[in-house]
């Protein structure tokens, strides 16, 4: 079975992410989609939040599932017997990031390969931080998000506000 992870934020998850984990769902047996439970980090939704939000948009898709983690990558990807890594390359700027991430990762773990989508064009300038800035100041956030995460991010930054 060929297994893959998409691993990420997902902070909260876009039609970006969207778009990357419907073309992996097609080249691969199952998709885990890992959401790291970075305790650095404080992020707008909790790990379960953006479990269960990922859960909701990719119900359509049967060999996806959505799991968090903490710790390093690899160490996930080979309790789940994945061989491949999945991100998306949005521009340029990603690439050094990302270049380093999959070096290092390969010099640690030999048997496992990154891969690289990149982002359909409509999307490639799209974060999840650039949402969550827009929503912040009321923004329209509908044309980035599932109408569904949109309505969760105006419900949590209103709790926030209040
Ligand atoms: P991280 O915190 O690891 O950067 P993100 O949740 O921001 O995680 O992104 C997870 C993955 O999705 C990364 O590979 C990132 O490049 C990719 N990604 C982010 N935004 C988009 C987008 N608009 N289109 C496609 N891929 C994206």
């Amino acid at each position: 079975m060929r297994i893959a992870v998409y691993p990420g934020s997902f902070d909260p998850v876009t039609l970006g992410h969207g778009d990357i984990i419907e073309r992996t769902a097609k080249m691969f047996d199952k998709v885990i989609i890992g959401v790291l439970n970075n305790k650095a980090k404080s992020p707008l939704f909790s790990v379960e939040e953006r479990v269960n939000m990922l859960r909701e948009v990719t119900a359509g898709l049967p060999n996806v599932e959505v799991q968090s983690f903490e710790g390093l990558l690899i160490d996930f990807l080979r309790k789940n017997s994945a061989r491949v890594i999945v991100r998306g390359l949005r521009a340029i700027t990603d690439f050094e990031y990302e270049l380093q991430m999959a070096q290092t990762n390969r010099v640690i773990a030999p048997e496992i390969d990154t891969i690289f989508l990149t982002t359909n064009l409509r999307y490639s300038y799209l974060s999840s931080s650039i949402v969550k800035e827009i929503a912040e100041y009321h923004g329209d956030i509908s044309e980035f998000l599932h109408p569904m995460i949109a309505e969760k991010v105006r419900e949590k930054l209103a709790c926030r506000q209040q």
